[in-house]
């Protein structure tokens, strides 16, 4: 059997076949552009763990309140090797994304505080930690205050609306790197070092975080290069490299760690207390994988975008976009496309293959929205997944693939759906 074949027997024609492998063979430059970047980062891993000396001891865990809890102390040094950083903190007792980030606000903010969004609205789940959206135990609450400088048309820096809204009290300024669900584009690092550049021009002492998650190891270098105090994601994303099961980070200066650690644990104990549990050897075999999973991860998203648009939808990023996370956008125009394509993840995944997922309520959400998953690690966001709200102008955010296989036969997959309902033609 061939790979044609062997991918006609998970479904695929040999039509839908064809048509892709002839969009792969325009990406071999920019996927060698990727692989490049994914040696260096591989490197760049190997090297902040010989540096760090970690050894087998450190693979192993402890529980209760884990002092001397030397894997996850060194696991905390290889972070800081890596985002370049004077400390970390890495913890299984950080939930998730937003966990870590509510930390990082509460811990570095006290009230009178003013906090400064400059790229527009944060990440949905912030509006509750901030008080946008009034909630219980929101730093609004506390008397720490918000503002927010939206961006101009075409993702650009509103540098006068950002001068004129820092005043005495600005004290933190949160930088989301990736657009998430929003529709403009994903910053660069070098692009956040320029907007921190200008912030630290004007108020030196403001704290500079960057909401990180979904863009580790997607660029040479992270936003701690250029100037950010902060970086900030989720280990259930690409640092968690696909085997963390849980757990957050946050790399930054010592101050900032220090006040994160004490807000996460409580003042007086801060980063002495912990226990890593079993996650220690998931943490650090999964941020050597990190590197390899998001250059699969980021094929995947590239090879979408080449499909669809080849197909006529919109993708967002475009396919000869330059990334800077692996979150690929693509506007299908109706329902029965984001169902179909949604359909093809889930039938192409390794687990739960054999289930439909179809567009339901969910809290938060003001649409039905469909979600495919099929992971081994539940509630991965760096397995391949797709998720789509059923409202205009129907998009579906598609991200991930352990492997770039897997996510190339999940697009595949997706294409096949649509091409059975008739939505496609080549
Ligand atoms: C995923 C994500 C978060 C945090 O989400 P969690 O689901 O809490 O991990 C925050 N910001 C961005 C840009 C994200 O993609």
């Amino acid at each position: 059997m061939d790979n044609r074949e062997m991918f006609e027997s998970l479904g695929i024609k040999p039509e839908v076949y064809d048509f892709c492998e002839e969009q792969l063979r325009a990406l071999e430059d920019r996927f060698e552009e990727i692989d490049a970047i994914a040696e260096y980062n591989q490197l760049k891993v190997i090297k902040a763990m010989q540096d760090a000396q970690v050894s087998e001891a450190h693979l192993y865990g402890t529980t209760g309140y884990g002092y001397d809890d030397i894997g996850r102390d060194t696991l905390e040094r290889v972070y800081a090797n890596v985002f370049g950083t004077e400390d970390a903190l890495v913890r299984s007792q950080i939930i998730c994304g937003t966990h870590a980030l509510a930390t990082a606000l509460f811990a570095n903010t006290r009230p009178g505080d003013e906090i400064l969004c400059p790229v527009g609205k944060p990440y949905d789940t912030l509006e509750e930690v901030i008080g946008i959206r009034p909630s219980v135990g929101s730093l609004a609450e506390y008397g720490v205050t918000y503002r927010q400088v939206d961006l101009l048309p075409g993702s650009v820096f509103d540098y006068e609306g950002i001068k004129a809204a820092i005043n005495e009290r600005t004290r933190l300024v949160e930088i989301q790197r990736s657009k998430g669900y929003a529709t403009r584009d994903t910053f660069s690092p070098a692009k956040i070092g320029e907007l921190i550049s200008f912030i630290k021009g004007i108020k030196p002492d403001v704290i500079c975080m960057v909401d990180n998650c979904y863009g580790e190891f997607v660029q040479r270098e992270e936003p701690t290069a250029f100037g950010a105090d902060m970086v900030i994601g989720s280990l259930i994303k690409n640092p968690g490299g696909g085997l963390a099961p849980i757990g957050g980070y946050i790399a930054g200066t010592k101050e900032c760690i220090e006040r994160c650690a004490v807000r996460l644990t409580s003042p007086g104990l801060g980063k002495e207390v912990g226990p890593s549990l079993d996650t220690n050897k998931l943490f650090y075999q999964g941020l050597f994988m990190a590197p390899t999973i998001t250059a699969g991860a980021e094929k995947g998203a590239i090879f979408a975008a080449k499909v669809f648009e080849k197909l006529g939808f919109s993708c967002h990023p475009a396919a000869d976009a330059e990334r800077y996370d692996i979150i690929q956008a693509i506007t299908l125009g109706s329902e029965e496309a984001v169902v179909a394509f949604a359909q093809g993840i889930q039938a192409a995944a390794p687990v739960d293959s054999f289930v439909t997922p179809y567009p339901d309520d969910m809290p938060g959400y003001d649409s039905k929205v469909i979600m495919a998953a099929g992971a081994f690690v539940q509630g991965s966001s760096i397995e391949l997944s797709a998720d789509g709200p059923i409202k205009e102008p129907y998009n579906i955010y598609f991200q991930g693939g352990l492997t770039w296989y897997h996510a190339k036969l999940g697009i595949m997959m997706a294409v096949e759906k649509m091409y059975e309902k008739g939505l496609v033609k080549f």
